[in-house]
Protein backbone atom coordinates (compact mmCIF):
# COMPACT_ATOMS: atom_id res chain seq x y z
CA UNK A 1 0.00 0.00 0.00
CA UNK A 2 2.46 2.53 1.04
CA UNK A 3 5.94 2.18 -0.35
CA UNK A 4 8.50 3.06 2.44
CA UNK A 5 10.75 2.10 4.69
CA UNK A 6 8.93 4.15 7.15
CA UNK A 7 6.02 2.41 7.92
CA UNK A 8 6.10 -0.89 9.35
CA UNK A 9 2.59 -1.42 10.81
CA UNK A 10 -0.55 0.15 9.98
CA UNK A 11 -4.06 0.67 10.96
CA UNK A 12 -6.59 0.64 8.16
CA UNK A 13 -10.21 1.79 9.40
CA UNK A 14 -12.53 0.94 6.67
CA UNK A 15 -15.29 3.33 7.89
CA UNK A 16 -13.25 6.81 8.12
CA UNK A 17 -13.91 9.91 5.93
CA UNK A 18 -12.32 12.68 5.17
CA UNK A 19 -13.74 16.43 4.06
CA UNK A 20 -12.79 19.22 2.25
CA UNK A 21 -12.32 21.81 5.17
CA UNK A 22 -12.80 24.67 3.20
CA UNK A 23 -15.48 23.34 1.22
CA UNK A 24 -17.12 22.12 4.60
CA UNK A 25 -16.77 25.94 5.62
CA UNK A 26 -18.68 27.49 2.29
CA UNK A 27 -21.42 25.41 3.08
CA UNK A 28 -21.89 25.84 6.62
CA UNK A 29 -21.73 29.74 5.78
CA UNK A 30 -24.07 29.33 2.92
CA UNK A 31 -26.54 26.91 5.19
CA UNK A 32 -26.75 30.18 8.04
CA UNK A 33 -27.20 32.74 5.32
CA UNK A 34 -30.30 30.46 4.51
CA UNK A 35 -31.55 30.92 7.81
CA UNK A 36 -30.80 34.11 8.07
CA UNK A 37 -27.93 35.32 9.38
CA UNK A 38 -25.55 37.62 7.74
CA UNK A 39 -21.86 37.66 7.23
CA UNK A 40 -19.31 40.45 6.69
CA UNK A 41 -16.31 38.65 5.36
CA UNK A 42 -12.77 40.65 5.61
CA UNK A 43 -14.06 42.42 8.41
CA UNK A 44 -11.81 41.87 11.68
CA UNK A 45 -13.94 42.30 15.50
CA UNK A 46 -10.86 45.14 16.62
CA UNK A 47 -12.58 45.33 20.39
CA UNK A 48 -15.22 44.66 22.52
CA UNK A 49 -17.18 45.76 24.97
CA UNK A 50 -18.75 43.20 27.30
CA UNK A 51 -20.58 45.09 29.93
CA UNK A 52 -24.27 45.42 30.22
CA UNK A 53 -26.64 43.04 28.60
CA UNK A 54 -26.05 44.71 25.26
CA UNK A 55 -22.52 43.84 24.15
CA UNK A 56 -20.73 45.94 21.46
CA UNK A 57 -17.99 45.28 19.11
CA UNK A 58 -16.09 47.25 16.93
CA UNK A 59 -14.47 46.37 13.54
CA UNK A 60 -12.84 49.20 11.02
CA UNK A 61 -16.10 49.84 9.40
CA UNK A 62 -18.77 49.58 11.93
CA UNK A 63 -20.18 48.52 15.07
CA UNK A 64 -22.27 45.59 16.09
CA UNK A 65 -24.97 45.61 18.88
CA UNK A 66 -25.90 41.93 20.30
CA UNK A 67 -27.27 39.96 23.64
CA UNK A 68 -24.92 37.15 22.99
CA UNK A 69 -21.36 37.29 21.66
CA UNK A 70 -19.52 33.97 20.80
CA UNK A 71 -15.68 34.16 20.15
CA UNK A 72 -14.45 31.83 17.84
CA UNK A 73 -11.44 32.93 17.12
CA UNK A 74 -9.04 30.79 18.36
CA UNK A 75 -5.36 31.25 18.46
CA UNK A 76 -6.34 34.88 15.90
CA UNK A 77 -8.75 36.13 18.43
CA UNK A 78 -5.77 38.58 20.04
CA UNK A 79 -6.61 42.01 21.49
CA UNK A 80 -10.21 41.57 21.44
CA UNK A 81 -10.87 39.72 24.29
CA UNK A 82 -7.61 38.92 26.52
CA UNK A 83 -8.91 37.11 28.88
CA UNK A 84 -9.72 34.20 26.25
CA UNK A 85 -6.80 34.52 23.67
CA UNK A 86 -4.06 34.21 26.45
CA UNK A 87 -5.60 30.51 27.15
CA UNK A 88 -4.98 29.32 23.67
CA UNK A 89 -1.67 28.26 22.69
CA UNK A 90 -1.24 28.76 19.21
CA UNK A 91 0.55 26.11 17.57
CA UNK A 92 1.36 26.11 13.69
CA UNK A 93 1.29 23.21 11.24
CA UNK A 94 2.46 23.18 7.86
CA UNK A 95 1.10 22.38 4.28
CA UNK A 96 2.70 21.78 0.66
CA UNK A 97 0.70 20.48 -2.49
CA UNK A 98 3.14 19.51 -5.15
CA UNK A 99 3.35 19.61 -8.79
CA UNK A 100 2.24 16.67 -10.85
CA UNK A 101 4.35 13.27 -10.16
CA UNK A 102 2.87 10.92 -12.87
CA UNK A 103 3.14 7.39 -12.36
CA UNK A 104 5.90 7.28 -9.75
CA UNK A 105 2.83 8.43 -7.24
CA UNK A 106 0.52 5.89 -7.85
CA UNK A 107 3.62 3.26 -7.62
CA UNK A 108 4.56 4.94 -4.41
CA UNK A 109 1.68 5.27 -2.53
CA UNK A 110 -1.29 2.81 -3.25
CA UNK A 111 -3.76 3.61 -1.18
CA UNK A 112 -6.91 6.42 -1.92
CA UNK A 113 -7.60 7.51 1.46
CA UNK A 114 -5.93 9.91 3.98
CA UNK A 115 -2.88 8.85 5.59
CA UNK A 116 -0.85 10.48 8.95
CA UNK A 117 1.49 8.92 10.89
CA UNK A 118 1.79 8.32 14.91
CA UNK A 119 4.44 10.99 15.49
CA UNK A 120 3.96 14.02 16.84
CA UNK A 121 3.63 16.34 14.59
CA UNK A 122 4.07 13.40 12.12
CA UNK A 123 3.48 13.59 8.09
CA UNK A 124 -0.40 13.79 6.89
CA UNK A 125 -1.33 13.51 3.33
CA UNK A 126 -3.18 12.37 0.32
CA UNK A 127 -3.55 12.06 -3.48
CA UNK A 128 -5.47 14.76 -5.15
CA UNK A 129 -6.26 15.26 -8.70
CA UNK A 130 -4.63 12.20 -9.62
CA UNK A 131 -0.92 12.10 -8.70
CA UNK A 132 -0.63 15.45 -6.65
CA UNK A 133 0.22 15.03 -3.26
CA UNK A 134 -1.11 17.08 -0.45
CA UNK A 135 1.57 16.71 2.28
CA UNK A 136 0.92 18.09 5.96
CA UNK A 137 3.79 18.14 8.60
CA UNK A 138 5.36 19.38 11.56
CA UNK A 139 3.83 21.63 14.20
CA UNK A 140 5.44 24.40 16.10
CA UNK A 141 4.60 27.59 18.48
CA UNK A 142 6.26 29.94 15.19
CA UNK A 143 3.54 31.70 14.63
CA UNK A 144 4.72 33.01 10.91
CA UNK A 145 5.64 30.24 8.09
CA UNK A 146 9.36 29.62 8.40
CA UNK A 147 11.69 30.30 5.27
CA UNK A 148 12.31 27.97 3.36
CA UNK A 149 9.01 26.07 3.77
CA UNK A 150 8.69 24.29 0.63
CA UNK A 151 12.10 22.76 0.54
CA UNK A 152 11.54 21.44 4.18
CA UNK A 153 8.60 19.90 3.08
CA UNK A 154 10.00 18.45 0.04
CA UNK A 155 12.75 17.25 1.87
CA UNK A 156 10.51 15.35 4.23
CA UNK A 157 8.74 13.85 1.73
CA UNK A 158 11.92 12.47 -0.03
CA UNK A 159 12.61 10.67 3.41
CA UNK A 160 9.44 8.79 3.36
CA UNK A 161 9.24 8.31 -0.43
CA UNK A 162 12.75 8.68 -2.08
CA UNK A 163 11.88 6.64 -5.28
CA UNK A 164 9.77 10.02 -6.10
CA UNK A 165 13.17 12.02 -6.27
CA UNK A 166 13.03 15.65 -6.40
CA UNK A 167 9.64 16.48 -5.65
CA UNK A 168 8.72 20.10 -7.15
CA UNK A 169 6.25 21.90 -4.43
CA UNK A 170 3.52 23.60 -6.42
CA UNK A 171 2.14 25.59 -2.80
CA UNK A 172 3.48 25.65 0.42
CA UNK A 173 1.79 27.02 3.55
CA UNK A 174 1.02 27.67 7.07
CA UNK A 175 -2.16 27.39 9.50
CA UNK A 176 -2.80 28.17 13.08
CA UNK A 177 -4.63 25.76 15.78
CA UNK A 178 -5.11 26.67 19.17
CA UNK A 179 -4.64 24.06 22.51
CA UNK A 180 -5.50 24.94 25.84
CA UNK A 181 -3.43 23.86 28.83
CA UNK A 182 -5.49 21.21 29.67
CA UNK A 183 -5.40 19.98 26.05
CA UNK A 184 -9.55 19.75 26.08
CA UNK A 185 -11.51 22.28 24.14
CA UNK A 186 -12.97 25.39 25.68
CA UNK A 187 -16.45 25.35 25.15
CA UNK A 188 -19.24 27.90 27.40
CA UNK A 189 -20.20 30.91 29.01
CA UNK A 190 -17.37 32.95 30.41
CA UNK A 191 -19.50 35.27 31.24
CA UNK A 192 -23.28 36.62 30.94
CA UNK A 193 -23.84 36.44 26.99
CA UNK A 194 -19.98 36.26 26.19
CA UNK A 195 -19.54 32.38 25.07
CA UNK A 196 -16.25 30.92 23.92
CA UNK A 197 -15.61 28.07 21.69
CA UNK A 198 -11.78 27.13 21.16
CA UNK A 199 -8.81 25.16 21.66
CA UNK A 200 -9.20 21.93 19.14
CA UNK A 201 -6.02 21.84 18.31
CA UNK A 202 -5.73 17.79 18.72
CA UNK A 203 -9.74 16.72 18.46
CA UNK A 204 -10.24 18.25 14.69
CA UNK A 205 -12.64 19.76 13.01
CA UNK A 206 -15.64 17.52 13.55
CA UNK A 207 -15.09 18.38 17.08
CA UNK A 208 -16.24 22.35 16.17
CA UNK A 209 -19.60 21.27 14.92
CA UNK A 210 -20.69 19.83 18.07
CA UNK A 211 -19.31 22.76 20.01
CA UNK A 212 -21.69 25.15 17.75
CA UNK A 213 -24.31 23.19 18.11
CA UNK A 214 -24.02 23.26 22.12
CA UNK A 215 -23.88 27.06 22.21
CA UNK A 216 -26.39 27.83 19.72
CA UNK A 217 -28.86 25.53 21.26
CA UNK A 218 -28.07 26.89 25.03
CA UNK A 219 -28.21 30.98 23.53
CA UNK A 220 -31.86 30.27 21.58
CA UNK A 221 -33.20 27.39 23.68
CA UNK A 222 -31.45 27.71 27.73
CA UNK A 223 -30.33 24.23 26.85
CA UNK A 224 -27.23 23.79 29.72
CA UNK A 225 -24.96 20.83 28.48
CA UNK A 226 -22.28 23.11 27.79
CA UNK A 227 -22.22 22.56 31.12
CA UNK A 228 -20.23 19.48 31.00
CA UNK A 229 -17.29 21.45 29.68
CA UNK A 230 -17.01 23.36 32.55
CA UNK A 231 -14.53 21.50 34.02
CA UNK A 232 -11.78 22.31 31.66
CA UNK A 233 -11.36 26.08 32.65
CA UNK A 234 -9.22 28.80 31.13
CA UNK A 235 -5.95 28.34 32.25
CA UNK A 236 -3.61 31.00 31.31
CA UNK A 237 -0.88 29.52 28.55
CA UNK A 238 1.92 31.89 30.19
CA UNK A 239 2.47 33.87 27.48
CA UNK A 240 5.52 33.96 25.27
CA UNK A 241 7.61 32.03 27.60
CA UNK A 242 4.63 29.56 27.92
CA UNK A 243 4.83 29.63 23.99
CA UNK A 244 9.04 28.95 24.29
CA UNK A 245 8.52 26.29 27.07
CA UNK A 246 5.71 24.14 24.80
CA UNK A 247 8.24 24.45 21.58
CA UNK A 248 11.28 22.84 23.95
CA UNK A 249 8.18 20.12 25.06
CA UNK A 250 7.30 19.60 21.38
CA UNK A 251 11.11 18.77 20.70
CA UNK A 252 11.68 16.78 23.49
CA UNK A 253 8.66 14.57 22.71
CA UNK A 254 9.96 14.50 18.72
CA UNK A 255 13.19 12.94 20.39
CA UNK A 256 11.17 11.10 22.61
CA UNK A 257 9.74 9.69 19.66
CA UNK A 258 12.15 8.77 17.32
CA UNK A 259 13.58 6.83 19.86
CA UNK A 260 10.06 4.68 20.25
CA UNK A 261 10.03 4.69 16.62
CA UNK A 262 13.84 3.14 16.72
CA UNK A 263 13.05 0.80 19.35
CA UNK A 264 10.21 0.01 17.45
CA UNK A 265 11.98 -0.59 14.47
CA UNK A 266 14.12 -3.40 16.56
CA UNK A 267 11.17 -4.65 18.02
CA UNK A 268 9.76 -5.65 14.68
CA UNK A 269 12.39 -6.95 13.00
CA UNK A 270 13.31 -8.95 15.82
CA UNK A 271 9.43 -9.84 15.87
CA UNK A 272 9.51 -10.49 12.26
CA UNK A 273 13.16 -12.73 12.41
CA UNK A 274 11.62 -14.79 15.65
CA UNK A 275 8.32 -15.60 13.24
CA UNK A 276 10.33 -16.45 9.85
CA UNK A 277 12.83 -18.73 12.28
CA UNK A 278 9.43 -20.38 13.57
CA UNK A 279 7.74 -20.58 10.22
CA UNK A 280 11.66 -22.14 9.30
CA UNK A 281 11.46 -24.60 12.19
CA UNK A 282 7.48 -25.48 11.70
CA UNK A 283 8.36 -26.22 8.34
CA UNK A 284 11.43 -28.43 9.34
CA UNK A 285 9.16 -30.31 11.93
CA UNK A 286 6.55 -30.57 9.11
CA UNK A 287 9.38 -32.33 6.47
CA UNK A 288 10.68 -34.34 9.00
CA UNK A 289 7.12 -35.68 10.00
CA UNK A 290 6.33 -36.35 6.55
CA UNK A 291 9.11 -37.79 5.89
CA UNK A 292 8.84 -40.33 9.04
CA UNK A 293 5.38 -41.38 8.04
CA UNK A 294 6.54 -42.28 4.45
CA UNK A 295 9.25 -43.89 6.26
CA UNK A 296 6.75 -46.20 8.37
CA UNK A 297 4.36 -46.54 5.19
CA UNK A 298 7.82 -47.95 3.01
CA UNK A 299 8.61 -50.14 6.09
CA UNK A 300 4.95 -51.20 6.51
CA UNK A 301 4.75 -52.35 2.83
CA UNK A 302 8.15 -54.24 3.27
CA UNK A 303 6.80 -55.98 6.30
CA UNK A 304 3.66 -56.74 4.50
CA UNK A 305 5.04 -58.06 1.69
CA UNK A 306 7.66 -60.23 4.02
CA UNK A 307 4.79 -61.68 5.66
CA UNK A 308 3.29 -62.72 2.14
CA UNK A 309 6.29 -64.20 0.55
CA UNK A 310 6.82 -66.35 4.05
CA UNK A 311 3.04 -67.06 4.21
CA UNK A 312 3.39 -68.35 0.42
CA UNK A 313 6.43 -70.05 1.04
CA UNK A 314 4.92 -71.62 4.07
CA UNK A 315 1.39 -72.59 2.27
CA UNK A 316 4.27 -73.96 -0.61
CA UNK A 317 6.20 -76.27 2.01
CA UNK A 318 2.88 -77.58 3.60
CA UNK A 319 1.43 -78.16 0.32
CA UNK A 320 4.71 -80.09 -0.39
CA UNK A 321 4.67 -82.16 3.06
CA UNK A 322 1.45 -82.78 2.27
CA UNK A 323 2.30 -84.06 -1.03
CA UNK A 324 5.39 -85.81 0.33
CA UNK A 325 3.14 -87.55 2.62
CA UNK A 326 0.62 -88.90 0.67
CA UNK A 327 2.94 -90.09 -1.39
CA UNK A 328 4.32 -91.97 1.37
CA UNK A 329 1.09 -93.52 2.31
CA UNK A 330 0.88 -94.54 -0.53
CA UNK A 331 4.12 -95.91 -0.92
CA UNK A 332 3.63 -97.90 2.35
CA UNK A 333 0.39 -98.97 1.09
CA UNK A 334 1.01 -101.92 -1.19
CA UNK A 335 3.73 -103.08 1.22
CA UNK A 336 1.08 -104.03 3.74
CA UNK A 337 -1.34 -105.16 1.53
CA UNK A 338 1.80 -107.53 0.33
CA UNK A 339 2.73 -108.19 3.75
CA UNK A 340 -1.12 -109.48 4.05
CA UNK A 341 -0.25 -111.25 0.95
CA UNK A 342 2.71 -112.80 2.16
CA UNK A 343 1.02 -114.40 5.47
CA UNK A 344 -2.03 -115.38 3.50
CA UNK A 345 0.37 -117.37 1.15
CA UNK A 346 2.40 -118.75 3.97
CA UNK A 347 -1.09 -120.19 4.71
CA UNK A 348 -2.27 -121.44 1.68
CA UNK A 349 1.58 -122.87 1.11
CA UNK A 350 0.97 -124.74 4.84
CA UNK A 351 -1.86 -126.01 4.00
CA UNK A 352 -1.54 -126.99 -0.19
CA UNK A 353 1.53 -128.69 1.82
CA UNK A 354 -0.38 -130.28 4.24
CA UNK A 355 -2.98 -131.47 1.39
CA UNK A 356 0.06 -132.50 -1.11
CA UNK A 357 1.33 -134.34 1.60
CA UNK A 358 -1.84 -136.55 2.17
CA UNK A 359 -3.23 -136.71 -1.58
CA UNK A 360 0.10 -137.63 -3.47
CA UNK A 361 1.35 -134.18 -3.88
CA UNK A 362 -1.20 -132.05 -6.65
CA UNK A 363 -2.48 -128.85 -5.24
CA UNK A 364 -0.67 -125.45 -5.93
CA UNK A 365 -1.71 -122.32 -4.52
CA UNK A 366 -1.17 -119.37 -6.86
CA UNK A 367 -0.41 -115.81 -5.26
CA UNK A 368 -0.84 -112.43 -6.27
CA UNK A 369 -1.54 -108.77 -5.07
CA UNK A 370 -4.67 -107.46 -5.26
CA UNK A 371 -3.60 -104.38 -6.49
CA UNK A 372 -1.82 -105.17 -9.46
CA UNK A 373 1.21 -103.71 -8.17
CA UNK A 374 3.93 -106.47 -7.52
CA UNK A 375 4.50 -109.70 -5.81
CA UNK A 376 5.86 -110.79 -2.77
CA UNK A 377 7.87 -113.92 -2.24
CA UNK A 378 7.43 -116.15 0.58
CA UNK A 379 9.38 -115.05 3.94
CA UNK A 380 12.62 -116.60 4.27
CA UNK A 381 12.02 -119.66 6.41
CA UNK A 382 9.07 -120.87 3.34
CA UNK A 383 10.40 -123.83 1.71
CA UNK A 384 8.83 -123.65 -1.11
CA UNK A 385 8.24 -121.21 -3.58
CA UNK A 386 5.16 -119.78 -4.62
CA UNK A 387 3.63 -120.08 -8.21
CA UNK A 388 3.62 -117.26 -10.44
CA UNK A 389 1.55 -114.32 -9.06
CA UNK A 390 -2.16 -114.36 -10.37
CA UNK A 391 -5.57 -112.63 -8.76
CA UNK A 392 -5.42 -112.86 -5.10
CA UNK A 393 -9.18 -113.60 -4.84
CA UNK A 394 -8.85 -116.46 -7.08
CA UNK A 395 -6.39 -118.69 -4.90
CA UNK A 396 -8.51 -117.21 -2.01
CA UNK A 397 -11.31 -119.03 -3.39
CA UNK A 398 -8.75 -122.10 -4.41
CA UNK A 399 -7.62 -122.06 -0.97
CA UNK A 400 -11.00 -122.46 0.06
CA UNK A 401 -12.20 -125.45 -1.77
CA UNK A 402 -8.85 -127.24 -0.48
C1 LIG B 1 -2.33 23.13 8.72
C2 LIG B 1 -3.47 22.56 9.49
C3 LIG B 1 -3.90 21.29 9.22
C4 LIG B 1 -4.95 20.75 9.92
N1 LIG B 1 -5.36 19.49 9.61
C5 LIG B 1 -6.45 19.00 10.21
C6 LIG B 1 -6.95 17.75 9.86
O1 LIG B 1 -6.39 17.07 9.00
N2 LIG B 1 -8.04 17.29 10.49
C7 LIG B 1 -8.70 18.01 11.45
O2 LIG B 1 -9.71 17.57 11.97
N3 LIG B 1 -8.23 19.21 11.81
C8 LIG B 1 -7.14 19.72 11.22
N4 LIG B 1 -6.67 20.96 11.59
C9 LIG B 1 -7.28 21.63 12.74
C10 LIG B 1 -8.55 22.31 12.38
O3 LIG B 1 -8.35 23.11 11.27
C11 LIG B 1 -8.95 23.16 13.56
O4 LIG B 1 -9.12 22.34 14.69
C12 LIG B 1 -10.24 23.87 13.30
O5 LIG B 1 -10.14 24.66 12.16
C13 LIG B 1 -10.59 24.77 14.45
O6 LIG B 1 -11.74 25.51 14.12
P1 LIG B 1 -12.08 26.86 14.81
O7 LIG B 1 -13.35 27.37 14.20
O8 LIG B 1 -12.07 26.72 16.29
O9 LIG B 1 -10.89 27.84 14.49
P2 LIG B 1 -10.41 28.33 13.10
O10 LIG B 1 -10.64 27.37 12.05
O11 LIG B 1 -9.03 28.81 13.33
O12 LIG B 1 -11.37 29.53 12.76
C14 LIG B 1 -11.25 30.78 13.43
C15 LIG B 1 -11.75 31.86 12.49
O13 LIG B 1 -11.92 33.06 13.22
C16 LIG B 1 -11.38 34.11 12.47
N5 LIG B 1 -10.98 35.20 13.40
C17 LIG B 1 -10.08 35.14 14.39
N6 LIG B 1 -9.99 36.32 15.04
C18 LIG B 1 -10.85 37.14 14.43
C19 LIG B 1 -11.22 38.51 14.63
N7 LIG B 1 -10.67 39.25 15.58
N8 LIG B 1 -12.14 39.05 13.83
C20 LIG B 1 -12.73 38.32 12.86
N9 LIG B 1 -12.44 37.04 12.62
C21 LIG B 1 -11.50 36.45 13.41
C22 LIG B 1 -10.20 33.53 11.77
O14 LIG B 1 -9.87 34.32 10.65
C23 LIG B 1 -10.75 32.18 11.42
O15 LIG B 1 -11.39 32.21 10.18
C24 LIG B 1 -5.61 21.51 10.91
C25 LIG B 1 -5.18 22.81 11.19
C26 LIG B 1 -4.12 23.33 10.47
C27 LIG B 1 -3.68 24.74 10.76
Amino acid sequence: MLRSERYFQAVHLPGAFRIHPRNYALGLAAAAEQAGARIFEDTPALAMDSAGVRKRVDTPKGRVRAGHVVLAGGAHLGSVFRAVSETLLPVSSYMAVTAPLGEALGDAVRYRGGVSDTRRGGDYYRIVDGDRLLWGSGISTRISAPRGLAGSIERDIRDVYPQLGAVKIDHAWSGLMSYAVHKMPLIGEVMPGVWVTGAFGGHGINTTAMAGDLIASAIVAGDDRWRLFSAYELVWTGGAWGRAAAQILFWARRLQDAVAEGLAQRRDTARRRAMQQAAHEAAERERRATEAVERRAAEEAARAAAEESAERFAAAQRNAAQRAHQAAVQAKQPRRIADTVAAHKVELLRAARAAGSGGGGGGEAELGNEAGHGFETAPAGSEEKPAAPRQLSKPRRKAKRT
